[in-house]
C-alpha cells in the first residue's frame, strides 16, 4: 500500500461558551483547525486533526500545520502508511522538529492501519480497556465566583474531574482555588493548572496559602527547573504538561520525582505513534497521566478516545472531550459524552467518517 495523496482542510471551531481563557491573559474565541487526509493507492483514505490552543500555547501554530504539511508531504508519497514506526523516522528526518506538523500524517495513518486490518484504533494501541472513561472539564480563567458557579452547571452534565485554569494574579488564583474548592463533592477531582503562567515565588506561595487543599498543581512555571523547585516545596500532588514534550524530558523528570501526573497530548508529541511510546513507558514505570490533545473537535476527540480507551484504567488520571466545547461538527461517528463520560468507536481504524460540507476546500494538496 502507497500514499498517494495528502492534503488538509482549514476549519474554524468556534466555542458554545464563546471564549476560552488560561493564563496570562491569553484567549482563543474561534479555534483554527487543521483536518489532515492521506490518501492510498488502494483506495484507503485516513483522516487526523492538528488544533493548537492558539499561537501562545505551545511552539506550534495553525498556519504551521499547513506550512509544514507541504513541506513534508512530498517526502512520504510513496510509504506504505501502514508501517507506522518507518514512516515516523522519514518524517524525522525529512523535517527537523515540528513535532504538531507531524501529528496529523501520523493519526491519519494510524486511521489507514485500522482500516486495513479491520480493527479500531484502541485495540492497535494496546487493547480496549472497559467501555468508556471519565472526563474531566477545564473551567476557562474567570473571576473566583464565576468559576465556581461552573462547577454545578458541568456536574450536571456529568463531570466530576475539573481542571481550574490559573497561572494570574496570585492573589486572584488563591481565591480561585478557595472558591471552586468549596463547591466540590465526595468524589469530585480539583486540578490547579497554572499553564506556565506563576514564577516560582509566586507557585510557592499560592500553593502554601491553599495548603489544606485537596488539589492537584499543574504546571506552574515556564520552565522544569522552576517547576522542580516548586514541587520540592509543596505538598500537593503534581502534574507536568508543558514542559514533558519528548522522551528525555520524560525519564529526566521521572529521575527527579518531579511529578506525580504527566499530561500528554497527541501533536504536543509528534502523533499517535510517540505518544504511544510515552504512554506505554509511563505505564511500565506506574506515571498517571492525562491523555488529551491541544485542542481540536470530532477527529482530535477520536484520536484521544483511542487512546485513553487503550491505557490502563488505573493510570488514566483523565482525558477530555473536546469535540463537546465547540459548534461545529467535522466527523460522523465520534465519541459524544453521556454522563461524564466518552467511548472510543468500535468500527476500524477512527471509527469516524468526515463531513464533507463541515470541511469546505483542500487548502493543501500534496500528489
Ligand atoms: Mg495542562
Amino acid at each position: 500500500m502507497k500514499i498517494t495523496r495528502i492534503f488538509a482542510h482549514r476549519v474554524e471551531l468556534p466555542l458554545h461558551e464563546t471564549t476560552y481563557a488560561w493564563s496570562g491573559g491569553k484567549s482563543v474565541t474561534v479555534f483554527d483547525s487543521t483536518i489532515v487526509g492521506v490518501e492510498t493507492d488502494g483506495g484507503l483514505i485516513g483522516c487526523g486533526e492538528v488544533c493548537p490552543l492558539g499561537p501562545f500555547y505551545l511552539p506550534a501554530y495553525a498556519d504551521g500545520v499547513r506550512a509544514g504539511l507541504r513541506e513534508i508531504g512530498p517526502h512520504l508519497l510513496g510509504e506504505d502508511p501502514r508501517q507506522l514506526a518507518k514512516l515516523n523516522r522519514k518524517m524525522d528526518l525529512a523535517l527537523k522538529g515540528h513535532p504538531y506538523v507531524k501529528s496529523g500524517i501520523d493519526v491519519a495513518c494510524w486511521d489507514i492501519l485500522g482500516q486495513a486490518t479491520g480493527m479500531p484504533v484502541c485495540e492497535l494501541l494496546g487493547g480496549r480497556y472497559g467501555e468508556d472513561v471519565h472526563l474531566y472539564r477545564a473551567i476557562s480563567q474567570e473571576s473566583p465566583e464565576q468559576m465556581a458557579a461552573k462547577v454545578a452547571t458541568y456536574r450536571a452534565e456529568g463531570y466530576r474531574r475539573f481542571q481550574l485554569k490559573v497561572g494570574g494574579d496570585p492573589d486572584v488564583d488563591i481565591a480561585r482555588i478557595h472558591a471552586v474548592a468549596a463547591k466540590l463533592q465526595p468524589g469530585d477531582r480539583l486540578v490547579a493548572d497554572a499553564n506556565t503562567g506563576w514564577v516560582q515565588h509566586e507557585a510557592v506561595r499560592v500553593a502554601k496559602a491553599v495548603r489544606d487543599v485537596d488539589v492537584y498543581i499543574e504546571q506552574p512555571c515556564l520552565t522544569y527547573e522552576e517547576c522542580l523547585a516548586v514541587r520540592r516545596q509543596i505538598p500537593h500532588p503534581f502534574v507536568l504538561d508543558e514542559t514533558i514534550d519528548d522522551l528525555g524530558i520524560l525519564l529526566r523528570a521521572r529521575a527527579d520525582h518531579a511529578m506525580d501526573v504527566v499530561n500528554l497530548k497527541i501533536s504536543k508529541l509528534g502523533g499517535l505513534t510517540k505518544t504511544k511510546q510515552a504512554r506505554d513507558l509511563c505505564v511500565s514505570m506506574g506515571i498517571a497521566m492525562t491523555l488529551e490533545d491541544s485542542w481540536g473537535g470530532d477527529i482530535a476527540t477520536a484520536a484521544i478516545a483511542h487512546l485513553a480507551l487503550s491505557t490502563p484504567p488505573e493510570l488514566l488520571f483523565s482525558t477530555t472531550d473536546f469535540n463537546s466545547y465547540v459548534t461545529v461538527s467535522t466527523a460522523d461517528g465520534a465519541p459524544q459524552r453521556v454522563n461524564g463520560r466518552m467511548a472510543a468507536p468500535t468500527s476500524p481504524g477512527l471509527g469516524i467518517t468526515p463531513k464533507k460540507n463541515a470541511l469546505g476546500e483542500r487548502v493543501v494538496i500534496v500528489e
